[in-house]
């Protein structure tokens, strides 16, 4: 034996610079939890039926390649089944997005502030982070992140609408930049919050991926369909990269309560998507009544909003823990409040108020 005893195992070096995913903070039982953009609605009956029903055997490994969850996908999106990828959480499939494309030495481009993930993810696999800042209007800046490209970047991640600033890119923008990057540059159109979106002019992902074999979507049952906890998402992609995505997957990721309940969603989306609807309205309150205590806001098509506090961030967070609600705090940037029930919507915006009367 050589070497000092005490050592340790080596672990690799690029997992020093990754900062840690930062969950949002768990609600007290007397809390609203307003920091992860959840999806505040119990399951529906029928989807927790299917899922109960589900449990039952969980003894067995559940169905390695998805075939319920994929054919209902396929039909329900029109789309081939080959091109969709599943993963445990949206998350997921983007860690494999970006172990199927980037390694040692390429390059992986995301706006920022975005998605929490993607620097991680990124430095998981041993590529580099390049981070392009959002403009003055919390957008995407696409100018600079097309100027940004160089023969090194391999994907590139435009969070539609931006977490955490809730801004979306219009069909006009997004074209010429998807026109404008090398064909041979994987783009991820990130739309965790689609069904939330009331922009017209705001694309659905999939109309343009469809002759775009460098053009993926990812989505995930999370937010508006009310899965955060059963852990699925999926994407789709042209092969070869929905096959690199099966290839790098975490083999039996997505449960059998998962997958079951997801199809028992898609197939309950009518009235899914009616609670979507009620948060979209209330969203529209709570935008109406920030700005009426003066607060200057970034449009947000996402079940959230985002003010942006600088330093004044933790405060704020801290003032809102006070009154009953939690929020997700970015020191130095600003806060994220999602769209909850109507009792913490209203709890946020008293503390709001008064912070804003301290300012
Ligand atoms: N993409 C974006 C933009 C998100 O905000 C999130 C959740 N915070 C995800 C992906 C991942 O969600 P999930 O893994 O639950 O599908």
């Amino acid at each position: 034996m050589s070497g000092t005893a005490a050592q340790g195992p080596r672990l690799r070096p690029t997992l020093d610079g990754i900062p840690t995913y930062k969950p949002g903070k768990p609600a007290g039982a007397d809390a609203y939890k307003l920091s992860s953009n959840e999806n505040p609605y119990p399951p529906l009956a029928g989807v927790l039926e299917a899922a109960l029903a589900a449990a039952g055997s969980f003894n067995r490994y559940p169905d390695m390649a998805v075939t319920a969850l994929t054919e209902e996908l396929a039909r329900r999106f029109e789309v081939p089944a080959e091109h969709i990828a599943t993963g445990t959480g949206s998350v997921s499939v983007a860690q494999s997005l970006v172990l199927s494309t980037a390694g040692p030495g390429d390059e992986v481009m995301f706006a920022w502030r975005s998605f929490e993930a993607y620097p991680i993810i990124t430095q998981v696999a041993g590529a580099t982070p390049v981070a392009v800042p959002l403009t003055a209007t919390e957008e995407h800046d696409l100018d600079a992140m097309l100027a940004a490209i160089t023969d090194r970047t391999r994907l590139i991640f435009v969070c539609n609408p931006n977490n955490p600033t809730g801004t979306a890119i219009r069909r006009t923008e997004l074209v010429r930049f998807l026109d404008a990057v090398p064909s041979d540059i994987l783009v991820v159109l990130d739309e965790a919050y689609i069904e939330f979106i009331r922009d017209e002019q705001v694309p659905n992902g999939l109309e343009l991926y469809r002759d775009r074999p460098n053009v993926c979507v990812l989505r995930t049952f999370s937010k508006a369909y009310g899965l955060a906890g059963l852990r699925v998402g999926f994407a789709v992609a042209h092969e070869p990269v929905a096959t690199a995505l099966r290839k790098t997957a975490v083999p039996f990721g997505v449960s059998q309560l998962a997958q079951d309940a997801a199809v028992a969603s898609l197939r309950a989306e009518d009235e899914l998507l009616e609670r979507v609807e009620t948060l979209v309205a209330e969203r529209a309150r709570v935008v109406a009544a920030l700005t009426a205590q003066g607060w200057e806001l970034a449009d947000t098509q996402a079940n959230f909003v985002w003010l942006r506090l600088g330093d004044r961030a933790l405060d704020f967070a801290a003032a809102c823990g006070a009154a009953g609600v939690v929020v997700r705090p970015f020191q130095g940037d600003g806060v994220r409040i999602t769209i909850g029930e109507v009792a913490g919507n209203d709890l946020f915006l008293a503390a709001a108020e008064a912070f804003r009367k301290e300012l």
